[in-house]
This record gives C-alpha cells, sequence and structure tokens, in this order.
C-alpha cells in the first residue's frame, strides 16, 4: 500500500513555512491504519520488546495499536503536570520555548526493553527527551519506531545510539 497518499500535507501549519505532514487522513481509513500498524510490527519482529513508550499526543494513537498488535504493555509519556502517580521529568526545547515531559517513577523496571514510539521523527528533540526519562528509569532502549520521517531535519544525526524504524519518509 502506498501510505504517503494517505498523508494530507498542510501548508503554513502551525506557523509560515512550514508544511505539516497530517496524519488523521490515514487515520480514518481503516485498512490503510490497519496495513500501516501490521507492516511496522512487521519491521520490528525480530526485535524483543517488553514495552511501547509513547509521548503524547499522536505518540499514544500510534503507540497503543503497535503494543496490542505486539501483546505488551504501553507506557504513556505526557507534558510535566498530568499524570497522577509519581514522576521523573525532563527538560526539551521546542522550536519556540521550553517544555518538559515526565513519565512514571515505576512504569518501566530496569533492563525492561523498550520501544519508543511516536507518529513523526523531526529534528528528534522529542524521542531525545523521551530516551532521557526511560534512560533515568534504567531502561534498555531496543530502538524507536515512527509512521513518518522528515529526513531534511536530520533527527537521525541526534540519535546515533539508536535503531530506528520508519514507515514513509520525505
Ligand atoms: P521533533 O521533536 O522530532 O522535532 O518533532 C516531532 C514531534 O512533533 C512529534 O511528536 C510530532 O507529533 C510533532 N510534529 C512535528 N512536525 C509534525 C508534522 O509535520 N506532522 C505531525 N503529524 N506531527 C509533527
Amino acid at each position: 500500500m502506498d501510505f504517503k497518499e494517505k498523508i494530507r500535507l498542510i501548508q503554513d501549519f502551525p506557523q509560515p513555512g512550514v508544511n505539516f505532514k497530517d496524519i488523521t487522513t490515514l487515520l480514518k481509513d481503516g485498512k490503510a491504519f490497519h496495513a500501516a500498524i501490521d507492516q511496522m510490527v512487521e519491521q520490528l519482529k525480530s526485535k524483543e520488546i517488553d514495552l511501547v513508550i509513547g509521548p503524547e499526543a499522536r505518540g499514544f494513537v500510534v503507540g497503543t495499536p503497535l503494543a496490542y498488535a505486539m501483546g505488551v504493555g504501553f507506557i504513556p509519556v505526557r507534558k510535566a503536570g498530568k499524570l497522577p502517580g509519581e514522576t521523573v521529568e525532563t527538560g526539551y526545547s521546542l522550536e519556540y520555548g521550553k517544555d518538559r515531559l515526565a513519565i512514571h517513577k515505576d512504569a518501566i523496571r530496569p533492563g525492561q526493553r523498550v520501544l519508543i514510539v511516536d507518529d513523526l521523527l523531526a529534528t528528534g528533540g522529542t524521542v531525545n527527551a523521551t530516551l532521557d526519562l526511560v534512560r533515568q528509569l534504567e531502561a534498555d532502549v531496543v530502538g524507536a519506531a515512527f509512521v513518518i520521517e522528515l529526513t531534511y531535519l536530520h533527527g537521525r544525526a541526534k540519535l546515533p545510539d539508536l535503531d530506528i524504524y520508519t514507515l514513509i519518509q520525505y
């Protein structure tokens, strides 16, 4: 299936000059959504994975069906202040300003093999912050998987030690 044709491009969102890759058009197509998750599972089948970790919000949309299909648990990473239990946090820079991400302290046991999942890899800032959190919890990171990779932003270069799987590249 040509997944790229299911992605809608929206020029100048969320700000002038950005060509936003909208995955909602892929998600609403049941066959395409199913096939995309199946193909990601196929790419990852050689990996031993205990848990999928996904940052809000689109990391939940891709990460939870992937975890379900692989028969493993899902751990949410959220903006600081949103999770109810005890958390560890990390700061990260956005294009404009800074933000903080958090994960439950008891979400991962040391040595558990985790896969980080998000909808899209751009500069790598979000996945880098998520990596920092799971490393604080002494997880063994087996890789990161994304529906889309914006290769022209060179996110991979920021993540030299990580196995990265992507379905669609721009
Ligand atoms: P990064 O931190 O790698 O620069 O940006 C990736 C994060 O921003 C992801 O969590 C992703 O959801 C969001 N993001 C950035 N650009 C886009 C885009 O064009 N489309 C979508 N769907 N998400 C984007």
